[in-house]
């Protein structure tokens, strides 16, 4: 059918759909390397480009191509290209994009391994990267410089959940004739479309909300325009960092319930946090749907939703943290998040330990942040066991 005049839920269905002889009701895995063709002409056609054949699995593969027809639908851009996690995506996006020579502004909490790999291994062929607070466009502004190729967003960010204004974002580096990049997997495309706002590449870790069972990694790039698209597939292709078919199964069928995975999660952390705020061990909570939120106005602006992470303090600090994480039974004590199950986790001694305590501070983590990625388990007992662990602490 044709999809793009559906709504989003339909769109989650249906958008990936293909034309299969059994009439089959899910993509089937296409569990193969290479594909045949019948004569040497369709052979040379395909390799010419003017024909849409597959040839090999790293280039193209009919259950990868469902998923990325699919994304590319959900996130209103020109192409998906379905890679094997969230950080091959991160590097397809730097490798496409910046050369020797060229500079990258960013969020400074962003994604720990998206700085990482930035500052420890692609400033060795020379690119620069400056890590900022992007919540504020007047530092976005003093920080690009002349070389500045790329403006690379994570909103929500990771742990602090700032905001970041995409529109302005994209305004800014266009001005300068810069690619705006978004890391998206906070939202997924049921809570926001960056590319709408003005953004030129969106990416996700899938094996967050839009896989969303906890039981595979995967990653995607969407680009708006057919140039871009183009340069970031070839790169893929280059890396050899393909998903695999068996992995693209798994994402359609997660990504159909994306819709009301979402809206179970997000009834839940209102109602987590509006607990989390009303509780006298709690120093302070960080959700975009509470009217503390630093940009509250900004999140209902450009997203559809709360979303389903919250971070807070304990007025017990870093010990009241670890305490709360041992006395927890439902929660599971694990990074990720986007799961149908209910994580928590300590950024200081856990994602976040090998940060110095300076890059912590100035990125907005400090040593009493939890973590808490909201499932679809009931409020209920969700609130009781933060309940009866707060009282441990
Ligand atoms: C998990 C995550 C990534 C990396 O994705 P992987 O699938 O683990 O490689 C990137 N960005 C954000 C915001 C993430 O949460």
């Amino acid at each position: 059918m044709n999809t793009k005049e559906s709504g989003f839920s339909t769109k989650l269905i249906h958008a990936g759909e293909i034309d299969d002889q059994f009439g089959s009701a899910t993509i089937p895995i296409y569990q193969t390397s290479t594909f045949a063709f019948k004569n040497a002409e369709e052979g040379a056609k395909c390799f010419a480009g003017e024909s849409n054949g597959y040839i090999y699995t790293r280039i193209g593969n009919p259950t990868i191509d469902a998923l990325e027809r699919q994304i590319a639908v959900l996130e209103n851009g020109f192409g998906g290209i379905a890679v094997s996690s969230g950080m091959a995506a991160v590097n397809v996006i730097y490798q496409a994009l910046l050369a020797s020579g060229d500079h990258m502004v960013s969020t400074d909490a962003v994604y720990g391994p998206s700085r990482a790999i930035m500052e420890n291994h692609y400033i060795k062929y020379g690119v620069e990267s400056t890590y900022i607070n992007t919540t504020d466009s007047s530092q976005i502004e003093k920080a690009f410089k002349p070389n500045t190729k790329v403006l690379f967003i994570e909103t929500p960010a990771n742990p602090t959940m700032d905001i970041s204004d995409i529109a302005a974002c994209a305004e800014i580096a266009h001005k300068h004739g810069a690619l705006l990049v978004i890391d998206n997997t906070f939202c997924s495309p049921y809570l926001q479309t960056p590319l709408d706002l003005g953004a030129d590449i969106v990416f996700h870790s899938m094996t967050k909300f839009i896989n969303g069972h906890a039981d595979i990694v995967a990653g995607v790039v969407i680009a708006k325009e057919e140039t871009i698209y183009k340069k970031l597939r070839g790169m893929m292709i280059s890396l050899g960092c393909n998903m695999d078919p068996h992995q693209a199964f798994m994402v359609l069928r997660g990504i159909k319930t994306l819709g009301i995975r979402i809206d179970r999660a997000s009834e839940n952390a209102d109602k987590v946090a509006e607990f989390l705020e009303n509780h006298p061990k709690v120093a302070w909570i960080k959700y975009p749907g509470l009217k503390s939120h630093p940009q509250y106005e900004l999140g209902k602006k450009q997203m559809n939703g709360n979303g389903c992470m919250i971070s807070f303090g304990l007025k017990s600090g870093f010990e009241g943290a670890k305490k709360l994480m041992d006395n927890v039974h439902l929660a599971l004590l694990a990074v990720s998040l986007g799961g149908v199950e209910t994580l928590i986790q300590h950024p200081a001694s856990m994602t976040h330990s090998k940060v110095t305590k300076e890059g912590k501070l100035k990125a907005g983590i400090t040593d009493d942040l939890i973590r808490f990625a909201v499932g679809i388990e009931d409020a209920k007992d969700i609130i009781e066991d933060l309940r009866q662990g707060l009282e441990k602490v």
